[in-house]
């Protein structure tokens, strides 16, 4: 996006069904899935920002090549279904996001990142990006990246649950948060109904990510990011018998009450910050370099600033 743009969208304090089919574009050679923002819903608790990714095969192919590039005031969650990307960062942190292990970095005050497919990998990808926006109270934080391994299974009725960020029933995963929030994986077993219980306070969202699921009368389709509002104690998810188990993505939060402004890979307040923050990038200020990759580092595109009224 070449003009910044002001989030703005009231949380649904009710129980709702909105179905937001993603909208599909490319990372470089990565085709991707754009489920968050969307024009009618910017944010699910303070998720700001999800691409999926995948399933794919490839060979001699590096579908994620994704060069240095800043981000401020978000944190990145890198969580897979399938496959391998490698992260290396300005202030040395490397980790390699697989099944089960998730990257999370904090951009706070400012970070630059490289993400790629690595040499070694198995041919396949699936897998979401999103991206967490810091409240004002922390969005200058020390920038910092963590990945974790070992996250807490919580069994349903049902399925099973992998809590790979904030709090989920009794479990929290370790990932630093900064607001409440929950990012889970669920899985359903195939035996019986899918029973996820969940806060009321927070709105949540739900993104199917393999086999076939149902909630009331609404069969979820691949691709789209359900919105379910705030209200609810469970939600329940009938699983369709077939030869893929199903599972999806559970994002939400208290909702983010502050008003965000989000411009190519920065999450902002002001116009005035973001032309700040891309000059200190070009400049090469602030964001330092990211050593272990090996090529030149992305240019901001131009900025123009662009008041965009809020509904
Ligand atoms: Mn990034």
């Amino acid at each position: 996006m070449a003009t910044a743009e002001r989030v703005v969208c009231e949380p649904s304090r009710e129980p709702t069904v909105e179905a937001y089919p993603g909208l599909a574009t490319d990372l470089g050679s990565l085709p991707i899935t754009r489920l968050l923002p969307r024009s009618r819903r910017r944010l699910v608790g303070p998720w700001c920002f999800l691409d999926a990714f995948g399933p794919l095969r490839f060979d001699a192919t590096k579908p994620v090549d994704v060069p240095p590039h800043p981000h401020i005031g978000l944190q990145t969650v890198s969580w897979l279904v399938e496959g391998e990307i490698l992260h290396n960062d300005s202030l040395k942190g490397t980790g390699l996001a697989r099944p089960g292990v998730v990257n999370l970095m904090t951009a706070g005050h400012g970070i630059a990142h490289s993400e790629e497919t690595p040499a070694q990998n198995g041919g396949r990808l699936a897998g979401v990006q999103l991206w967490v926006a810091l409240p004002d109270a922390h969005r200058e934080t020390t920038p910092s990246f963590e990945q974790n391994g070992d996250l807490p299974q919580v069994a349903l009725d049902g399925g099973t649950a992998v809590v790979f960020l904030g709090s989920f029933a009794d479990a929290t995963a370790p990932g630093r948060t900064f607001s409440p929030l929950v990012g889970v994986d669920l899985a359903a077993s195939g035996t019986g109904p899918l029973c996820v219980p969940v806060d009321p306070e927070f709105e949540h969202a739900l993104v199917p990510l393999a086999g076939s699921l149902t909630l009331g009368s609404d069969r979820l389709e691949a691709r789209t990011l359900y919105y379910l509002g705030r209200g609810r104690t469970d939600i329940r998810l009938e699983a369709d018998a077939g030869v893929e188990p199903a599972r999806a993505l559970l994002l939400g939060g208290l909702p983010f009450r502050e008003s965000v402004l989000m411009w190519w890979n920065f999450v902002a307040r002001t116009n005035e910050e973001i032309v700040a923050a891309r000059d200190d990038w070009e400049a090469g200020r602030r964001f330092g370099e990211v050593l272990a990759y090996a090529g030149p580092r992305l240019a901001a595109p131009p900025f123009v600033a662009r008041a965009v009224p809020g509904r």
